[in-house]
């Protein structure tokens, strides 16, 4: 029998980027489903006290710590941090991403590496730091981007890191599996953030009217919507699903 009950309570989660956008939809829900959270961030702004006051509000043992997982020092910290409150892990999702907009002519080294060490070096070191206290059953989920399939102009670097991110993954889905752990890409389409909401409005029309068009259900996502997909690759409903992108794009092309 399939168990429709989706079994998350008591899971130990460690999200990256989680105070705002996709990241903040992911950690919200999977406290609200009953699991144990610890998510990082990089910038002090409104955003960390408003998700600190949410999760209090949310059972379970939450924490949010200040990291930047495109530094190798961050990722040890945060895993110091993960060791110390959590001692296992459950499900990782690594989510934090950073992007820019540049013709390919001039973009320079230093934001090609900046823009890798977050979407892409820090999912191989937090992955290989959790080794060790990854139990069977455990489930690594990566945010990829639908992105990466179609190419995007003046995205070139994001683009490249995403389609690396579905490499590691299916490479990992085979290596890690013998040891029950699963290992997957959760590609998003065009999902509402706050960096969205913040563009001039008529930016946001734009950007809504080209993305609309190109979706077959007409809208653009929430962050909500991606944490469903979260929530099924995190729990033993998908036990037999690895190596797989699941696309969460409301049918993007
Ligand atoms: P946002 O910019 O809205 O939020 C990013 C979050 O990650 C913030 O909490 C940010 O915190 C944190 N973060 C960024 N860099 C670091 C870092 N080096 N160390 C620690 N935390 C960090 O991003 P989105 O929600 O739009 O994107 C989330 C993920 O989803 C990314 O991987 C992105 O590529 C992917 N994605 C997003 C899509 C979309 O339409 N939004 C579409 C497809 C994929 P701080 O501000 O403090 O740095």
């Amino acid at each position: 029998m399939v168990q429709t009950q989706i079994a998350v309570e008591g899971k130990k989660f460690l999200v990256t980027g989680g105070t705002k956008g996709i990241g903040r939809g992911l950690v919200l829900n999977a406290a609200a489903a009953g699991a144990d959270v610890i998510t990082c961030y990089r910038s002090e702004d409104e955003s960390v006290a408003s998700l600190v006051r949410e999760l209090k509000e949310t059972p379970g043992d939450h924490h949010v710590v200040r990291a930047d997982v495109g530094e190798p020092e961050g990722v040890r910290s945060l895993m110091e941090e993960v060791r110390t409150r959590f001692g296992r892990l459950d499900v990782i999702v690594n989510n934090a991403g950073v992007i820019s907009h540049i013709p390919y002519a001039n973009l320079a080294l230093d934001e090609w590496q900046r823009i890798l060490d977050t979407n892409l070096t820090a999912a191989f070191l937090i992955i290989q730091e959790s080794l060790p206290i990854l139990g069977p059953g455990a489930s690594i989920i990566n945010i990829g981007s639908k992105s990466c399939e179609v190419g995007i102009p003046l995205r070139a670097h994001y683009t490249a890191a995403k389609a690396a991110m579905v490499g590691l993954t299916k490479s990992l889905a085979k290596e890690l599996g013998p040891q029950g752990i699963r290992v997957n890409v959760l590609a998003p389409g065009v999902i509402v953030t706050e960096a969205m909401l913040a563009l001039p409005p008529d930016q946001l029309e734009a950007m809504k009217v080209r993305y609309t068009a190109k979706t077959a259900l007409a809208r653009l996502g929430e962050a909500d919507e991606i944490a469903g997909g979260m929530l099924f690759l995190a729990s033993d409903l998908s036990r037999y699903v690895t190596g797989e992108v699941l696309h969460v794009d409301g049918g993007i092309t």
